[in-house]
């Protein structure tokens, strides 16, 4: 991988790299931030349970993540890539100065739908242009994408930084100013860079070419997505009026979204099995990317804590003194994208070292491997609750084994997973299941935010318990598909 990093790549690679670190700068520098500012009633939050907060904060960034799906398909449709970018960006600026007035709840709210939005049109198409600069595919586009990733976390360490500090210790929306400013001198990048050097790239969308047959087929599709919505809704109501969940609050809401996002998975992965017209092999690989969907999304309801429960965890249980200082403690989140900075190229190493020698592990083994990871880094949190349901602050030494356990898990899972998803799709739902990929980030989210509900202050005896459960789902999931590595890897079909 080094040999193929170090190979020249076109200047384009670069102009996508810092468009989109400073678009990750202003996500997770805010996000840092955010739960902290919900749950805060002293210096000008709003003062939230943490059930409330972090039900809102789930919502959030499952937003963010599902509204990739419509801003994949206005890039395909109607604007171009480059087009969606650019407005995307714009958006997620403007959402960052509304959070930055200190003007109330409404206008909060407003700021966080405005970037969510935002962010749902520029990110899916920034990585979709970063495929289009290498048509051949290949090494060099898996090269290209280690690179991508790497500016991916250089801004989500510096806005964890500065966004971080600032909203700590100056201001929340001094904080929240800052991000819009990243985003700015994101869409500076973009522009002047895309000019020069995405000459001819996502310009024009990939418009379907519509045979009859894709007319009609689209007819019956439309009658189909109809049904189901309607099911959804008449389910909705149901589970409303029996009192089941309670949509009126942030969390009956969060839930809410939660059976929204895992039916309209499972109905799509079940169409396109039943009716998608595949052929046997196809079938299987479809089975396979179920099983990675639920893998990835179990995957990051565990590792997405870092916003949530981890974030409770580092304020109110952590050791956070250094000398006089006491370090911010959105801080902590920022082991993830420095140990990714320092990892990533070590487990690429490792996997070109592993398939020089043909010990490559398949993509089931890698997940296994990613989960039970987490897991484990979950039972390192068990321990560090248990000082703190003492009354003690855990060393902060606790939160970063944690964070080296998620980032070299995320390593197994997230790279290779985009790719072999793109990899294991039948040819025409290629697009559409890399929007289930992120749908899986999506359902993730929204569990690491509801599970948070549970880290409120008066109730802190749960705490390791709550860990230990997160610990033995993940860490079971891991090991039942290390016992089915074998069946999973012949139903791929060849494909690794
Ligand atoms: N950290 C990566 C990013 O922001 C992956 C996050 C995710 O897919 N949940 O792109």
């Amino acid at each position: 991988m080094s040999s193929q990093i170090s190979q020249k790549h076109p200047k384009g690679l670069y102009v996508l790299f810092f468009a989109e670190m400073w678009e990750r700068f202003s996500y997770y520098g805010m996000r840092a931030i955010l739960l902290l500012f919900l749950l805060d009633n002293v210096s000008g939050g709003m003062a939230m349970s943490a059930g409330e907060g972090a039900a809102i904060y789930g919502l959030y960034t499952a937003s963010v993540y599902l509204l990739t799906l419509p801003g994949g398909w206005l890039a395909d449709n109607i604007l171009g890539q480059k087009k969606a970018i650019w407005y995307g960006g714009i958006i997620i600026m403007l959402g960052h100065i509304i959070l930055a007035i200190p003007a109330g709840t409404g206008i909060f709210y407003l700021g966080l739908v405005t970037v969510a939005v935002g962010t749902g049109l520029l990110k899916p198409n920034i990585s979709s242009i970063v495929a289009e600069l290498y048509p051949e595919g290949g090494a060099r586009r898996d090269a290209a994408f280690s690179i991508f990733y790497m500016g991916i976390n250089l801004g989500s360490f510096l806005g964890i930084a500065i966004v971080g500090y600032l909203g700590e210790k100056v201001s929340w929306h001094m904080g929240f100013g800052a991000a819009a400013i990243g985003m700015l001198l994101g869409l500076i990048v973009f522009r002047f860079g895309s000019a020069k050097y995405l000459k001819g790239l996502g310009e024009v969308p990939l418009a379907k070419v519509s045979t009859p047959e894709s007319v009609a087929q689209s007819g019956t599709n439309k009658m189909l997505g109809y049904g189901l919505i309607a099911l959804l809704i008449v389910f909705l109501i149901v589970l409303q009026t029996t009192g089941t969940i309670d949509m009126t609050t942030a969390q009956g809401l969060a839930q809410g979204a939660g059976v929204i996002i895992v039916t309209i998975s499972a109905s799509y992965f079940l169409y396109i099995l039943v009716a998608g017209g595949l052929t046997r092999v196809e079938q299987f690989r479809v089975l396979v990317l179920i099983i990675l969907f639920l893998a990835i999304a179990l995957f990051w309801a565990g590792y997405e804590q870092a916003g949530t429960s981890l974030q409770i965890f580092a304020e109110r249980h952590t050791q956070r003194m250094i000398g006089g200082w006491e370090v911010p403690s959105s801080w902590f989140q920022n082991f993830q994208p420095t140990f990714v900075l320092i990892f990533a190229p070590v487990l690429a190493s490792l996997w070109i070292y592993l398939s020089s020698r043909n010990m490559n592990p398949s993509i089931p083994v890698k997940f296994a491997a990613g989960l039970i990871l987490l897991g484990l880094s979950f039972f390192v949190m068990v321990g560090a609750s248990n000082i703190a349901v003492k009354g003690q602050l855990a060393s902060p030494f606790f939160l970063t084994f944690t964070y080296f356990l998620h980032t070299i898990g995320e390593l197994c899972v997230s790279p290779v997973g985009l790719s072999s998803y793109t990899k294991l799709a039948p040819k025409r739902y290629v697009s559409q299941l890399m929007g289930i990929w992120f749908v899986g980030a999506s359902l993730g989210n929204l569990i690491a935010g509801i599970f948070a509900g549970g880290f409120d202050e008066e109730n802190i005896m749960q705490m390791p318990a709550l860990f230990n459960q997160v610990a033995l789902v993940t860490t079971a999931f891991g090991l039942i598909l290390l016992v089915f590595w074998k069946p999973i890897k012949g139903w791929m079909g060849g494909i690794h």
